[in-house]
C-alpha cells in the first residue's frame, strides 16, 4: 500500500540518512514518516523501541523519498519521550 499523507512532504524528513542500501525489500521503501509516527506513538504509549516496518506503508515521493525507515523511527521515538 502506498502512503498519501502529508508527511511524505514534512521537510524534517530532510535530515534522516538514506536506505539505498541497508533493506531489502519490502522493507526498502517504507515511508519515513508513518515510521516516525509508529515510534512516537510507541514511546507515547510507553511500548519498547521495536520498529514494526511490515506494517507500514510504502512511499516514493517527497522528502520521505528513500529515507531510512529505523532512522525516522529512531527520531519518532525520541520525540515521543519528550514530556
Ligand atoms: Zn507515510
Amino acid at each position: 500500500m502506498a502512503c498519501n499523507k502529508n508527511h511524505r512532504y514534512n521537510p524534517r524528513f530532510n535530515a534522516l540518512p538514506f536506505s539505498e542500501e541497508f533493506f531489502n525489500e519490502p522493507e526498502r521503501w517504507k515511508c519515513a514518516g508513518c515510521a516516525y509516527d509508529q515510534g512516537f506513538s510507541d514511546a507515547r504509549a510507553g511500548r519498547p523501541n521495536n520498529p514494526r516496518l511490515d506494517v507500514l506503508d510504502q512511499s516514493q515521493a517527497g522528502t520521505v523519498r528513500h529515507r531510512n525507515p529505523i532512522e525516522a523511527y529512531n527520531l519518532g521515538y525520541s520525540d515521543g519521550l519528550i514530556p
